[in-house]
């Protein structure tokens, strides 16, 4: 978190902004007057400093004189604390170079407003000055985790790398009708890492594009062995991002990994959210409709959590809805969640869509999702996802 140094006299004010800044998690320093405030900024060069302008000794004006003078404080922000609104007080802030000043007293949303503000301009600024500095400022866990993402695709060639399946119930039944596929890493050097810690980090740098060729590739592989062990009519749903969702090449590696594995298309469902949709919904909308007359079946993921709307879901050719766990955690006991979840499901089946619900946990969510016709489930009540082997042992018991 960024570093910030408060430097002010009066020790209640001081405080008080202490107490606000730790509660949002940045890291502070405090310095009681102008002399300790200089003296903390040239050996910690925080990120940003919060200076009052009236101070005995060296004021404001004498600090911020000093900083600018020095190389490694010159250019670190610099917001004024005034205490009264007179004009040429922060008038002459301002012009000795100060990036902002707030007035006494002021609201927690205005102190932070005023900060955020400043660092976000610093980092641009930064940005453009050196591109390496970005880089550098990822966390050294960061780091260490890209380093090692990049060993597991490129050198060890997915050997990490597992996916596991998480049975998909149909409720009426009680029968396993299909599986979610979810990806693990098992890394040497740092663990098991699951995919919300490693899935953003593949999309910024570029390699999911490899990992969601190769779990499509290994998913249709396990279809087809699952077939000739005797599992028929078991969808697999895959997870996409939606950088591989745009790649050109996405529609014909789909249909080549169905057609060398045997499989009937709509053996497979792709799982998108609304949040990919929306980012260019036409092309999107020309993706999902070339591969649904393919045959393959498309589902909207963790529905409900994203911006769009139910106008857009009337014309999105999909085949599946599926409700985000959010909803449904107490769903029996929540009076709000219980009305969203029956309308989302009522909505759903007038749109012909099956519904699937996430995350079911208890029997009492069982209980509601039953008595509403919603079509499927999955959840750790049923199951947590399994490696492929166990998967296969839990499906015949
Ligand atoms: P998702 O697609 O919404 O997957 C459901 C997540 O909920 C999974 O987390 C699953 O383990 C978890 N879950 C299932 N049942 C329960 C339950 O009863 N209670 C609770 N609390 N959680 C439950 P997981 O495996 O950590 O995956 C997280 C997300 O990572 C997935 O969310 C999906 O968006 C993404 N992801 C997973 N595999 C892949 C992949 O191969 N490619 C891409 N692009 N994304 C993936
Ligand atoms: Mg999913
Ligand atoms: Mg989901």
């Amino acid at each position: 978190m960024p570093k910030i140094l408060i430097i002010e006299d009066e020790e209640a004010v001081r405080e008080n902004i202490l107490d606000l800044l730790e509660a949002e998690d940045f890291e502070t320093i405090a310095a009681a007057n102008g002399r300790i405030g200089i003296h903390l900024a040239i050996s910690e060069v925080p990120d940003l400093i919060l200076c009052d302008m009236m101070m005995p000794e060296i004021d404001g004006y004498g600090v911020l004189t000093t900083l600018r003078q020095e190389a490694s404080t010159a250019t670190i922000p610099f917001i004024f604390l005034t205490a009264k609104s007179a004009k040429s007080d922060f008038r002459q802030g301002m012009d000795m170079g100060a990036d902002d000043y707030i007035t006494k007293p002021f609201t927690r949303s205005e102190l932070l407003s005023a900060i955020m503000n400043r660092l976000e301009k610093y980092a641009t600024l930064k940005r453009y000055l050196s591109p390496q500095t970005v880089i550098k400022s990822l966390s050294p866990k960061m780091q260490l985790l890209e380093i090692s993402l990049h060993r597991a695709i490129k050198q060890y060639n997915f050997q990490e790398f597992e996916i596991y399946y998480q049975p998909i119930v149909d409720i009426a039944s009680g029968k396993i009708v299909g599986a979610e596929s979810l990806l693990r890493w098992q890394s040497p050097e740092l663990g098991m890492i699951y995919p919300t810690e490693f899935i953003p980090l593949a999309e910024s740098t570029g390699l999911i594009i490899p990992i969601g060729k190769w779990v499509l590739k290994r998913v249709c592989k396990q279809i087809k062995s699952w077939r000739n062990a005797g599992i028929n009519s078991l969808m697999v749903a895959v997870n996409l991002s939606v950088i591989e969702f745009n790649q050109p090449d996405f529609i014909h590696n789909v249909v080549n990994f169905i057609s060398v594995n045997n499989l009937e298309p709509d053996d497979l469902e792709l799982e998108l959210t609304e949040s990919m949709i929306m980012q260019d919904v036409n092309s999107a909308i020309a993706t999902m409709s070339k591969l649904q007359s393919l045959g393959v079946k498309i589902a909207i993921d963790d529905f409900g959590t994203g911006y769009s709307s139910l106008i857009y879901l009337k014309n999105l050719p999909i085949n599946t809805l599926k409700i985000d766990r959010y909803f449904i955690h107490n769903v029996a006991n929540d009076s709000q969640k219980s009305a969203i979840a029956k309308a989302l499901i009522q909505m759903a089946h007038n749109l012909n869509l099956d519904v699937v619900a996430e995350g079911v946990e208890t029997e009492a969510e069982l209980g509601f999702l039953r008595q509403h016709k919603c079509n499927s489930m999955q959840g750790f009540l049923f199951s947590r996802p399994l490696p492929a082997a166990e998967f296969e042992k839990f499906f015949f018991h």
